[in-house]
């Protein structure tokens, strides 16, 4: 059947959509910010550190409104921001809820602030098959949701939780090893790298480097 000018709109609207059901997008927002939707239509694999918004920068929907795939308080200070969810992450919708998520729970504690003070998300929106590493073109499809979660928190600090965390948001293939350890200019966010939970549960001996990069979180927030 020949579709007019109408038609093809909708069922383009609608085939956008079963895409992003298939990326595991259960709520739309109302309306974006001009700045971050034509930014995000042009990222690369890896987004451009440049491209993030500023905190303070104008933006034309409620935060409540715009806001998905997190877990927390929106109006942090902290944003932890992981790889994917894993199978427990999974089952709950939630992110870090399962071994490694317990270690992140204790890992804020110890900096003297409880899971519900911060904000927690991951760069992939999907749990990868089998746990395996995300895909550039996995990050890529999950970037512009990122960057709008971003701008809706325009938390103070994030602490980037591994490799993909870190390398994605600071745009580069260096290591995490030679991330960590020191805060990243990110527009108007500083970025703490450290290495993820889910390693450190299987490399004790890290969680020394962890703290401290914890410390300098914890100094920065005021918190100590
Ligand atoms: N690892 C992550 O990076 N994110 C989760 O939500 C769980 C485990």
């Amino acid at each position: 059947m020949k579709r007019d000018a109408g038609g093809e709109a909708i069922a383009a609207v609608q085939n956008y959509i079963h895409y992003l059901q298939r990326l595991g997008v259960t709520e739309l927002p109302v309306t974006l910010a001009p700045s971050v939707r034509t930014e995000a239509a042009a990222l690369p694999a890896r987004a451009a550190a440049t491209t993030l918004p500023a905190q303070g920068a104008a933006l034309d929907a409620e935060p409540a409104v715009r806001l998905v795939f997190g877990t927390g308080d929106p109006a942090a200070a902290l944003v932890f921001v992981g790889e994917a969810p894993g199978h427990d992450e999974d089952v709950q919708g939630e992110p870090f809820v399962g071994a490694a998520g317990q270690l992140l729970d204790r890992i804020i504690v110890a900096i003297g602030l409880r899971r519900e003070q911060v904000y927690i998300l991951n760069i992939i929106k999907c749990r990868p098959p089998q746990n395996r590493n995300p895909q550039p073109d996995e990050i890529a499809a999950c970037w512009p949701i990122l960057q709008e979660q971003l701008a809706c928190l325009r938390p103070r600090i994030i602490c980037a939780l591994g490799t993909f965390a870190a390398q994605t948001l600071l745009q580069t293939e260096e290591r995490i090893s030679r991330l960590r350890g020191r805060f990243h200019r990110l527009g108007a966010l500083q970025v703490m790298p450290t290495y993820h939970p889910a390693f450190l549960l299987r490399n004790a001996q890290y969680k020394r480097a962890v703290w401290e990069d914890m410390q300098l979180i914890q100094r920065a927030l005021g918190l100590r």
